[in-house]
């Protein structure tokens, strides 16, 4: 396998790890008070990082980012992932919404929206998922469109509309033709935050994410342009698919550096913790957290890498990113209890960013699916090769 590290992207690579390590990662006290000054140090780094030109890296170069393909940002997002913060530094937060726009916004919505997004000057935020109702079964969601005269009035209760409160407008997932089959039911709709009847009900206490907000909103009859319509009327799933593929590889490429992070604070405190008349790094079981962890995380890598260069050949490489999303979420919290462990106390407290690290990383077998879905997807996808092709599995 070709691992596709070239000269340009380690160089690079180098100048991103020194950005992160030297600039991002000793602001992350700031950073966390997101509403206070953390906003004006935000600021400061997103005037540095597009300084430095590494903003927008991996966001189509037509829309003004930088044309990375998938396998070389697999590189750099792991470097950007050391800091939960980074992605929002360097302007890669947004770009499975990037890509999605830049598939389906007509001329008018990539001037609005597409435009500012890549140069952070706003944000974007997505609402599939509803209290009422499974969000790992979509097609159960219940918010409706209905057209009236040349407008939609969309009425429905999402919540977990991450960034919600903070961003421009939500792409609203909802039902516009209920006689339809039940996979061309739904289509998506941009909706301004600012349109009368979108209600932020509120910011929901979540576990970790303190990088983030998700909030529970309410569409009371909100009336947006005809023109709003994001992509071909009927087509909402296949959008939400092109938009989920692309965000849940960014995630492992993210989790693979904040894995990596942990793992070298592992390393760390066992050369230097000394009890029982040795290191901690001399003893059998530490050593067993020290290989078991890079072992995992080099399996995440090179399973990463496999999905993005399947993505770069023009798959969607459904398998190859289910595999990754539950095994990568269950790897980065295996490596950062393991650190954690390494630390005894101190790693429950908030004097390494161990604990924070390991909150976050919870939501990871959660959202963009849960583990039992994505495991569902590869389980089912091999035992129809199975049945259909036997000699060729
Ligand atoms: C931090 C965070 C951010 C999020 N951001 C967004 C966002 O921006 N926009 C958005 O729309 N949504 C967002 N979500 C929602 C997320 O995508 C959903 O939580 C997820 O899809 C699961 O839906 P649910 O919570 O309704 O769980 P349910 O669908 O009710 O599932 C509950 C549990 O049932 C089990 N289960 C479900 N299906 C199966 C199956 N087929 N086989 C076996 N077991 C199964 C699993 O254990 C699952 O955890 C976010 C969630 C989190 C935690």
């Amino acid at each position: 396998m070709d691992y596709g590290l070239t000269d340009e992207v380690r160089n690079l690579r180098g100048r991103m790890r020194r950005f992160i390590d030297e600039e991002v990662i000793p602001q992350e006290a700031e950073l966390l008070d997101r509403e206070g000054d953390g906003r004006a140090v935000l600021e400061d780094l997103k005037r540095s990082a597009k300084a430095q030109n590494l903003w927008a890296l991996g966001h189509p170069e037509e829309i003004g980012g930088g044309g990375l393909a998938f396998m070389p940002f697999v590189y750099l997002n792991e470097i950007i992932g050391r800091s939960e913060f980074g992605q929002l530094a360097v302007g890669s937060v947004s770009m499975q919404d990037s890509i999605m726009l830049h598939l389906y916004a007509s001329p008018q919505q990539r001037e609005r929206w597409l435009k500012p997004l890549v140069a952070g000057d706003i944000y974007p935020s997505v609402g599939l998922t509803e209290p009422e109702v499974a969000g790992s079964d979509p097609t159960l969601m219940q918010t409706t469109a209905r057209l009236e005269g040349d407008e939609w009035v969309i009425s429905g209760h999402k919540w977990f509309t991450s960034g919600a409160n903070r961003a421009a407008f939500t792409t609203v997932f909802c039902k516009t033709d209920p006689e339809a089959p039940r996979h061309l039911q739904f289509s998506s709709v941009i909706v301004p935050t600012d349109t009368p009847g979108y209600e932020i009900v509120r910011v929901i206490p979540v576990m970790g994410g303190q990088h983030g907000s998700h909030c529970e909103v309410q569409l009371n009859d909100v009336r947006v342009p005809h023109d709003n319509l994001l992509g071909p009327r009927g087509k909402g799933f296949v959008i939400a698919q092109q938009r989920l593929g692309p965000g849940r590889i960014f995630h492992c490429m993210r989790w693979l550096g904040q894995a990596q992070r942990a793992f070298e604070l592992m390393c760390l405190r066992a050369n230097s913790r000394f009890a029982h008349g040795s290191l901690l790094a001399e003893k059998g079981e530490i050593q067993r957290y020290v290989a078991e962890s890079a072992a995992q995380i080099q399996a995440c890598r090179l399973m990463t890498l496999d999905a993005a260069s399947v993505m770069d050949g023009g798959d969607e490489a459904r398998v190859e990113i289910s595999l990754i999303k539950f095994y990568g979420a269950q790897m980065l919290h295996d490596v950062i209890d393991r650190a954690i462990q390494v630390h005894g106390a101190l790693g429950l407290t908030a004097d390494t960013p161990l604990e924070r690290m390991y909150r976050d990383a919870r939501g990871g077998r959660m959202y963009d699916g849960p583990d039992e879905v994505h495991r569902m997807v590869v389980a089912r996808r091999l035992l129809k090769d199975c049945r259909n092709a036997p000699w060729a599995f």
